[in-house]
């Protein structure tokens, strides 16, 4: 069978479905900055057991590979790629008695919170409308308003491609940090599924975005919905301003004596800046990009590449770019920031080839 909108031809053994790559399609079309070039082949995983194997075959064989979820962290370079795309498409969500949610790590992110506002559980409700799917939440923590994975994820089933073993690992194993955990930038482990704990609840948590208000998880997830909509934090085919990989830089985390600088410095009341421990504290990315002169939509209506024209910290591309606009983009905004303030900015997306 072929799929026409991956390219992928797919062929049934019994109960298990194996791919067979035809045409390997590009990350263009598998990203959501819809840059970068092809793969030398791509292998569609539909289930848990097939993601484990596809890895270990190409493991085995020593074929570069990379984990591909909804593409919505990554910036791959352009042209042909040496390495095999592995597609994690294994879907599902089952509910057990205790409020546990299993879920394939193919599921997409969202779907997932729709089900869990459906059946009034709360927990993820503030991580409504991020992109991507289940699998890839823990690799950097996902998070938003206030809310992040950790704070509900149990369990994490592991293809742990240095043993070899298929093997559940509790969350505190992962490191999860600010948008990071131990599996991200490293080979170490693909995710298979994932577990979180839920809440029996009619309100959300307390939300950032309301001034620490709780509402009833429907009304949570639209309120979120709304305001990501409005910075083009939704993905929208139409909207160019959502051609991205979301925030393309992480906070800083600087010494306070340097915070203190840049607040004389630019000479504003109320820097946002937010302690971080050990004489640390972390700045707003988006905050110093403006200070520095990368205002929305820099560096201008000609350029292929461009900062959104609703939220600075998203690189986006105009509908013409490829990879080298958005990694020129990038280095441009990191530049202009060290030059200002002396701060390193660092990507928050996965670069590939670049
Ligand atoms: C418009 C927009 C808004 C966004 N908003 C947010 C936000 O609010 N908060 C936030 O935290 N992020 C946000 N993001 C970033 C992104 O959506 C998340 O990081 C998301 O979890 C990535 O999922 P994905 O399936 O698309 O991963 P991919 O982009 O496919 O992969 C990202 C990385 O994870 C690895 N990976 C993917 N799946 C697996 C797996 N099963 N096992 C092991 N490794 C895997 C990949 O190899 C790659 O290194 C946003 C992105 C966009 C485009």
């Amino acid at each position: 069978m072929v799929d026409g909108h991956s390219g992928l031809t797919t062929c049934s053994h019994g109960s298990q479905t194996t791919v067979v790559h035809v045409t390997a399609p590009s990350f263009a079309s598998l990203t959501t900055l819809r840059v970068g070039g092809t793969p030398a082949a791509a292998y569609e995983c539909t289930s848990a057991e097939q993601l484990a194997d596809t890895v270990a075959r190409l493991d085995r064989a020593g074929t570069p590979l990379l984990v591909v979820g909804g593409g919505s962290n990554l910036l791959v370079a352009d042209g042909e790629l040496d390495l095999a795309a592995v597609l994690v498409r294994n879907e599902g969500i089952t509910l057990d008695d205790d409020l546990r949610l299993r879920i394939q790590a193919g599921t997409e992110w969202d779907a997932v919170v729709a089900y869990a506002v459906e059946h009034g559980l709360g927990g993820i409700e503030a991580l409504s409308g991020i992109p991507g799917s289940a699998g890839a939440t823990p690799v950097q923590n996902v998070g938003a308003y206030g809310s992040e994975i950790a704070d509900v994820l149990t369990r994490v089933r592991l293809w742990n491609r240095e043993t070899g073993v298929d093997e559940w690992v509790p969350a505190e194993s992962l490191d999860l940090a600010y948008r990071y955990s131990n599996l991200k930038f490293t080979r170490r482990a693909v995710v298979l599924e994932i577990e979180l704990q839920l809440q029996d609840t009619d309100l959300s948590i307390p939300l950032r975005h309301l001034g620490g208000e709780r509402v009833p998880l429907a009304k949570a997830r639209e309120s979120v919905l709304e305001t990501r909509r409005a910075k083009g934090m939704v993905l929208d085919a139409a909207d160019y301003d959502t051609w991205s990989a979301g925030s393309f830089f992480t906070n800083p985390v600087v010494p306070s004596a340097v915070a203190d600088e840049i607040e004389a410095e630019v000479g504003e009341e109320r820097m946002p800046r937010f302690p971080a421990g050990d004489g640390q504290e972390k700045l707003s990315a988006a905050w110093l990009i403006e200070r520095a002169g990368c205002h929305r939509g820099f560096p201008g209506e000609d350029a292929p590449a461009r900062l959104s024209t609703k939220h600075t910290l998203a690189l986006t591309n105009r509908g013409q770019a490829r990879a080298a606009d958005i990694a020129d983009l990038a280095r441009r905004v990191q530049d202009q920031v060290r030059g200002a303030f002396g701060v390193e900015l660092h990507p928050e997306p996965v670069w590939v080839g670049l």
